[in-house]
């Protein structure tokens, strides 16, 4: 159910369209009908879905390395149309897919299954070029407005029902979507050029092109075991011998190149495994691991093993873990977190502040030690730490300040405070960037009625009050005008 749920979206999108047009002609590289910033603010409306979709992955260090990944390969496009985003479902099925306007998700299991950064970058540079082709855009180009409009609202409804299967509306969905899957065969040819472009976009990125090959090889033997239960990417994209026997062709044709694994790579697949299944059972995994020696990296197997016993609740094993880990001189920001995150869990925030502002200097990108700084500094509970937390808020905020996440914890610290306008501030601002308009407005109300801040701060609260006013106010008038996705 799930599986069907998730790659309807893509299909519903694609294949309606298909259906009716039969195969729009892949040398015609201009796109019809969608405007690009049209197919871009469709995928921002069902992300807005996704991203409460409660096996969305927020983790930061998974998100990110995800997302760097995609961005280091977007970054060698000779033309980038639309900004892209990669982010990560939490689900056990092989899957990954393109949605409207740049948007690319990877299920967990997909990540667990690749053997080598190359293979998961070749399915994401797979995907990118499903993008950059706009295979999207000219298969349901020649949709009206309106059809698109209903379409979004199937989509919608459908991911909704994938977070709760029991409701009616879920089956009926689905049904819909299984109709639209059997019109899979229409997109071969686009699947053929997704990996000509991608094995191009991989090689200029420097990846191991081979990566894409060997991957999808292993899906198709994965596949043959499995016929009615075959990986979910196999059914958005058909796959066989033929298409593999290209890619190797052309793989073929180039210069070998080696692209070792980051030691994100494996930090981050150690990671998802230590957060899957129950503690007791991860905890179990990674020792038996260790046990038999079978493992590319025992760094990984370490950090895992340190995780899971962090999240079991024993701290003293967890140390043990780290420590060893330690030793093997595995250098990585994802490393400092964990010796950060055991002493929050002792709470010794002053150690924990100690180790992430070192890290913070070494590793200014990484925005996991931030939030566990502002998080080190709240918890330990007096009014001069819980001001430093402020400050660093506002300052990571003047940097990134889509950042939701930072005025969430902005908030928590205003509220230490006893601060009531700027508490509801910040959190207006949070549901604000999560596309939250309705929610971002009642609280800007609350924070006028706070009454605890100057004359300044209130005027304010009031100029974006009114912009959030006005903003909503267009949304519900490009509605009326049929407009579904304003
Ligand atoms: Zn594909």
């Amino acid at each position: 159910m799930r599986i069907v749920l998730w790659l309807c979206l893509w299909l519903l999108l694609a294949g309606q369209k298909a259906a009716a047009e039969g195969l729009p002609d892949l040398g015609e590289a201009e796109r019809s009908g969608l405007s690009v910033s049209a197919e871009r603010r469709l995928g921002e409306k069902i992300m807005l879905e996704i991203r409460r979709d409660p096996d969305f992955v927020h983790d930061a260090e998974i998100a990110d390395y995800v997302n760097q990944l995609g961005q280091r390969l977007a970054s060698h496009l000779e033309e980038a149309r639309t900004p892209f985003e990669f982010f990560v479902v939490r689900d056990p099925t092989l899957n990954a897919f393109a949605l409207p306007g740049g948007f690319i998700g990877v299920h967990t299991g997909l990540i667990l299954a690749t053997r080598s950064e190359s293979e998961l970058a070749g399915v994401l540079a797979h995907e990118i070029s499903h993008v950059t082709q706009s295979h999207l855009a000219r298969m349901f180009g020649a949709q009206s407005q309106a059809q698109l409009a209903s379409l979004l609202s199937l989509a919608v409804a459908i991911l909704a029902a994938r977070s709760n299967p029991d409701v009616a509306v879920g089956a009926a969905l689905a049904g819909q979507a299984a109709g639209i899957q059997n019109q899979l065969n229409y997109s071969r040819d686009f699947e053929r050029e997704a990996d000509r472009f991608g094995l191009d976009l991989m090689e200029r990125a420097g990846f191991d092109t081979r990566g894409m090959a060997s991957f999808f090889q292993r899906l198709l033997q994965v596949g043959r075991l499995y016929e009615n239960n075959a990986p979910a990417y196999l059914r958005t994209h058909p796959l066989t011998t033929e298409r593999i026997t290209d890619m190797e062709n052309r793989i073929a044709q180039r210069p070998y190149r080696q692209a070792p694994d980051s030691v994100a790579f494996g930090l981050v697949r150690a990671k998802i495994k230590a957060y899957q299944g129950t503690p007791a059972e991860a905890v179990a995994d990674f020792t038996a691991q260790l046990k038999s020696g079978k493992y590319a990296r025992e760094a990984d197997v370490r950090f895992g093993l340190a995780h899971a016993l962090l999240r079991e609740g024993r701290l003293a094993a967890a140390e043990e873990a780290l420590a060893a880990l330690r030793r093997l001189d595995c250098a990585s920001p994802l490393v400092e977190n964990l010796a950060a995150q055991i002493r929050l869990r002792r709470k010794d925030y002053a150690g924990a502040a100690r180790i992430l502002q070192d890290a913070a200097r070494r590793y200014p990108e990484a925005r996991a030690l931030t939030y566990a700084l502002i998080e080190a500094k709240l918890g330990a509970g007096d009014a001069a730490q819980t001001r430093e937390a402020v400050e660093i808020a506002r300052r990571e905020i003047k940097l990134t300040p889509s950042d939701a996440r930072l005025h969430e914890l902005a908030a928590r610290a205003h509220a230490a405070l006893g601060e009531r306008l700027r508490e509801r501030r910040a959190l207006a601002e949070a549901y604000y960037l999560e596309g939250r308009l309705d929610e971002a407005i009642i609280q800007l109300d609350l924070a006028r009625q706070a009454n605890d801040a100057d004359f300044y701060e209130l005027s304010e609260v009031d100029a974006r009050l009114r912009e959030l006013r006005q903003r909503k106010q267009e949304l519900l008038r490009n509605e009326r005008n049929g407009r579904g996705f304003p």
